[in-house]
């Protein structure tokens, strides 16, 4: 079994689902008594905030780089990048390591293929919905990508940074998101993305009327995937 080694504490609400998910992933594959080989290094959230308010992304890559490096010091054989966000700086992480990383985004996009889906709705943080690293890579794959309007991506962005990320689920939240989910559907999304580690902790199927993705399930599956090939 390949060692997995986990970029995380972004937040670690979504890693713990991670390091749970993958774990018992091993153990339903395996059986008995197996679980994960994984090493998981987890940042101060609080300091990849402030640098990603005030878009010095530069100096977040740089971090995660060092993170990745300690990981691969440690003996680990590829790389998971445990948020979507911060996927904005992978190829610094790359570039400062001499193992592979499972990509979030080529995860997702071949599920969204495998479903026979053409156009998604994107959920995430205002970054990823806005900016293009993100929509740009999963348009590669020759899928359309549908973002909420400008009021709605607040509200998302809002829900993950004062909610999600800290622990807290309401139902008003979900309901608010659901909304949002209906209102894309009616646009001509077929699937959603819930391109967040954390989305997933507030909205599952029974919140869409049409498929979702939810990208730390499918990316713990991926990086099982990887380990055990
Ligand atoms: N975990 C979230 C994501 O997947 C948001 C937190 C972050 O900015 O890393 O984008």
């Amino acid at each position: 079994m390949k060692r997995i080694g986990l970029i995380g504490g972004m937040s670690w609400e979504s890693s713990a689902l991670y390091y749970s998910l993958i774990n018992g992933l091993v153990k339903e594959r395996l059986g008995g008594t197996h679980s994960a080989r994984c090493i998981l290094t987890s940042v101060d959230f609080a300091d990849i905030e402030v640098l990603q308010f005030s878009g010095d992304w530069e100096e977040a890559g740089r971090l995660l780089a060092l993170e990745a490096q300690g990981l691969e010091a440690a003996g680990a054989d590829f790389l998971v990048l445990c948020t979507n966000t911060m996927h904005r700086v992978v190829r610094e992480i790359r570039e400062a390591v001499g193992i592979p990383l499972l990509h979030i985004g080529d995860v997702v996009s071949r599920e969204v293929l495998n479903a026979g889906l053409g156009t998604v709705a994107l959920l995430g943080t205002a970054f990823t919905m806005e900016q293009p690293f993100y929509r740009n890579f999963i348009s590669a794959y020759g899928i359309d990508v549908l973002v909420p309007p400008e009021a709605e991506r607040a509200a998302v962005h809002r829900v993950i940074y004062e909610e999600l990320v800290l622990g807290v689920v309401s139902d008003e939240s979900r309901q608010d998101l659901t909304g949002i989910i209906a209102d894309l559907v009616g646009r001509g999304a077929q699937g959603v993305i819930l391109g967040c580690t954390e989305l997933e902790l507030l909205i599952g199927q029974g919140d869409s009327p049409v498929p979702v993705f939810p990208t730390t399930r499918l990316h713990a599956v991926a990086a099982v995937d990887e380990a055990l090939r």
